[in-house]
């Protein structure tokens, strides 16, 4: 923990829930930061954008599918420092979207029970979501 002022950077995250409860999770790929970590599938918001906007552009470039905005329900946030900036990470929770997941960006993709999601080594800002996941599913 630091009192350096940081960078605020807005992240949004989903978690995709399949009809037997079971999350996706994603690899980061190899030559971005904290590669080979199990992440829950978003990216950076842009300036501008608004952030639901923002996930279901990243789910349809990252994983392919559509996702329609009155699907997602915002659950719970991240806050977590990081070096260099501070990462502010709502997760969404969805259970329905269109068409059959794809990693198109990661190296890997996994539908998880929140039980076992702890067995993936995460980025720090989203390890503490998995306990609130397995609270709620
Ligand atoms: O995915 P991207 O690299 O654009 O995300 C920006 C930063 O946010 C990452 O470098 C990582 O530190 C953090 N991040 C995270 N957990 C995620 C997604 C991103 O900690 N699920």
């Amino acid at each position: 923990m630091t009192d350096t002022p940081l960078p605020t950077v807005l992240v949004v995250a989903v978690a995709l829930i399949d009809v037997d409860g079971r999350v996706l999770i994603a690899k980061r790929p190899q030559g971005k930061s904290l590669a080979g970590l199990w992440e829950f599938p978003g990216g950076k918001v842009e300036p501008g954008e608004r952030p639901e906007a923002a996930l279901i552009r990243e789910l349809r470039e990252e994983l392919g599918i559509e996702v329609s905005e009155s699907c997602l329900a915002p659950f719970v946030f991240a806050s977590h420092a990081y070096d260099s900036f501070h990462l502010l990470m709502p997760l969404y929770l969805c259970r329905r979207w269109d068409g059959v997941v794809a990693a198109r960006e990661h190296d890997a993709l996994a539908w998880v029970k929140p039980d076992k999601l702890s067995a993936y080594p995460m980025p720090p800002a989203d390890e503490p979501l998995v306990a609130w996941l397995r609270d709620l599913l």
